[in-house]
């Protein structure tokens, strides 16, 4: 750690040590926790007008301190989902859009350390936490949505328009943006290079077979996918080998190994983990 194709990108001084900055083009940067084991990414997207911060981690350390050093205009915080890894610092933040949904309505009335057991402990973080940080007393802060986004939105930044676009699956507040002047997809937890999670309670895997074939539809307007953990800009060509992969998965015969009472289905750069038996097509009766 960090993994080896972060060296592809200008590093960014910040005065800190916990998040890496790295500077992917003229006006998008990459934020990093290299050294908790979610691999996280945050986005920050700058505009004429105004900049986007797409997820804001886990709230470890202070990621306003970090942002507030890369540009001076208003910030538009979004979140790829709610999960506690892309809302962390949300709360240090004025204007935050999301979705109007239940789901992320209970994410943002924050998570106390209780429920956060496990997630973030001495054993998953290899270094450099920062002075202030104390294991007994993290927490996932609450923060308030000021403006509501559905699908097909476009958020102008000023000579930048991003669009919003649905992706239930992996969450059901899961979402992809994407910027077709810069030829870019965020894709949040819909597609990284790892085993991508499709099996806790609040996922859907016959909900993530159709977004992966949402995805699929634009891939004529990205060349790269900006992912929320492990690498950063990732192949398009991974659009279509996302979307083979939900059809692999539900032909019957496709192999899967059995991993916690989960299936795990192997395609090389990434794994796609469901519920077993598979969440699809599954009728009332059945
Ligand atoms: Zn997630």
């Amino acid at each position: 750690m960090p993994r080896k194709s972060w060296e592809n990108y200008e590093p960014i001084n910040t005065k800190q040590d916990w998040y890496e900055v790295y500077k992917l083009n003229k006006n998008t940067y990459a934020i990093y926790e290299p050294n908790q084991w979610q691999e996280a990414i945050s986005y920050l997207l700058i505009g004429s007008e105004r900049a986007m911060l797409v997820d804001t981690l886990q709230g470890i350390s202070n990621l306003k301190f970090v942002v507030d050093q890369l540009t001076e205009l208003p910030i538009i915080v979004i979140n790829t989902h709610s999960h506690y890894d892309h809302i962390g610092s949300n709360y240090q933040f004025d204007t935050i859009y999301g979705l109007q949904n239940t789901y992320t309505a209970n994410n943002a009335r924050g998570l106390s350390n209780q429920e956060l057991q496990g997630n973030v402990t001495p054993g998953s973080i290899w270094k450099n936490l920062p002075k202030n940080f104390s294991f007994e007393f993290y927490e996932s802060k609450s923060y308030k949505i000021d403006k509501f986004v559905k699908n097909g939105d476009v958020i102008d930044l000023g000579n930048r328009k991003i669009e919003v676009i649905l992706v239930p699956g992996h969450s059901p507040d899961s979402i992809i943006l994407i910027d077709k002047k810069n030829r870019l997809m965020l894709t949040g937890d819909s597609f990284y290079p790892a085993p991508i999670y499709v099996y806790s309670d609040s996922s859907s895997f016959q909900d993530f077979f159709i977004s992966s074939q949402i995805m699929f539809s634009y891939r004529d307007d990205v060349d790269y996918l900006l992912p929320g953990h492990n690498e950063t800009m990732q192949s398009v060509k991974f659009l279509s080998e996302l979307r083979s992969a939900t059809m692999a998965i539900i032909n019957p015969t496709t192999d899967f190994k059995l991993i916690d009472g989960n299936r795990s289905y192997d395609f090389g750069s990434f794994k796609i983990i469901t519920k077993n038996p598979l969440d699809f097509g599954i009728r009332q009766g059945e």
